[in-house]
């Protein structure tokens, strides 16, 4: 058998895969999942680790759906790529969590709305990132230049004095308002896609994903220690740097969610004081936005060459860097907000937070969302009677 240089693959397992590809409808990296999901299925040492592979024993064949299924139920851990007998150089060549990923993407583009956004995003995420920030930034700076508030009298924190709240409300509500849509119609699609006529939704399954969903559990690696990062040792650095990121992105929301019920049920206006809810939260949601981050970024520089999908890293690497900068320039404007560049800082933390919003849909956020109804499928599924009985649930 003649190996493949790009993927090493012999050539007969190859053409094994053009022809799994074609009886199923399925993309090459469709194909290839199906294909290691096919060897697991009669292996099974690492049935413990984590949810795909007792998900994984309910099923003899793997259709499109049960791959975009299990490949958003898998973490990209990594226990399973480091436990295998069977990953290269081994002629099986398995490395799930890397073929996950590459369908994983392919699913954020597949079942996002508008899909030609979903694509753009998937190819071009830096440039778009850089492009939205660049632009914003420029177009509210122009205005202030305009209106002669560029460099101002300090202004006490008084955002509104420098553009008005009706037009903040207007420009963020429409466009978050467009993402929470694009979100919702994705994450729905997915969800048809994956459904089964007999599975429903209970309060014990949805109590469950939740505590999964909450608790990152499956960054644990099964075990309770963690995942490999660069090498066999195992690590919880993961998840405790996804855990600041996810619970000061949810403060940062809460302190907006505070600060509208402060101005519209109560009727008080900002700007509120250093000790007041809206401010302590989002300075402490700022402060696990910065740290979650700049972690999560020094674990995308240093990881295993083979876990993941190296052709994603600019899209992660573009997510985590919006998210860095949506703190650094919330905490620059908390502590410049009663100076004179007030108004500046407030441009630019303005420009970043809506770069943020209008791709919230298309990335790494959303395979949160799309992650999580994975896990209410499994937490669905497995309380329906298992008709293989071939597996440990
Ligand atoms: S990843 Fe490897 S060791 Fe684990 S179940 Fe699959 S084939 Fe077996
Ligand atoms: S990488 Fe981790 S989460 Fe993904 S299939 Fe392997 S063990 Fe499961």
């Amino acid at each position: 058998m003649t190996p493949s240089a790009a993927t090493n693959l012999p050539t007969t397992s190859l053409t094994m895969l053009a022809q799994t590809a074609a009886q199923w409808s399925l993309t090459p990296n469709e194909a290839e999942v199906e294909r290691l999901l096919t060897i697991c299925n009669a292996c099974r040492y690492c049935e413990g680790y984590c949810a795909v592979f007792p998900a994984m024993t309910r099923r003899l064949s793997f259709a499109q759906a049960d791959i975009h299924y299990l490949a958003n139920l898998c973490h990209n851990c990594g226990a399973c790529f480091h436990a295998c007998q069977y990953a290269p150089p081994h002629e099986f060549a398995v490395n799930l969590p890397q073929a996950m990923a590459r369908v994983r993407v392919q699913t954020y583009a597949d079942y996002a709305w508008p899909r030609a956004l979903g694509a753009a995003y998937r190819h071009h995420a830096l440039t778009l990132v850089f492009a939205l920030c660049v632009g914003f930034a420029v177009f509210l700076l122009l205005a202030l230049l305009r209106q002669g508030t560029f460099i101002h009298a300090p202004l006490a924190g008084n955002f509104y004095a420098v553009f008005p709240h009706h037009l903040l409300v207007l420009l963020f509500g429409s466009v978050f308002g467009f993402s929470l849509l694009a979100l919702a119609i994705g994450v729905r699609r997915f969800w048809k896609a994956m459904a089964s006529p007999q599975a429903h939704t209970s309060a014990p399954a949805v109590a469950e994903a939740t505590h999964d969903v909450l608790r990152l559990k499956y960054l644990d690696g099964g075990h309770g220690e963690g995942c490999n990062e660069t090498d066999d040792a195992f690590t919880l650095v993961r998840r405790r740097f996804h855990h600041l990121t996810f619970y000061g992105f949810l403060l940062c929301f809460a302190s907006t969610s505070v600060a509208t019920l402060y101005h519209y049920v109560f009727g008080w206006q900002a700007p509120y004081a250093l000790s007041s809810v809206p401010v302590v939260l989002g300075t402490l949601g700022g402060i696990g936005l910065l740290i979650g981050p700049i972690g999560l970024l020094w674990l995308n520089l240093r990881r295993h060459p083979q876990h993941g999908d190296a052709t994603q890293r600019p899209m992660d690497r573009g997510f985590i860097v919006l998210l860095l900068l949506t703190s650094m320039t919330g905490l620059a404007l908390l502590i410049g907000r009663d100076t004179a560049a007030m108004a500046s800082l407030l441009a630019v933390h303005l420009a970043v937070v809506m770069a943020l919003f209008l791709t919230l849909p298309y990335g790494k956020f959303a395979h949160g969302i799309y992650r999580s109804a994975a896990l209410l499928k499994w937490a669905i599924e497995k309380r329906m009677p298992n008709r293989l009985q071939l597996g440990t649930d």
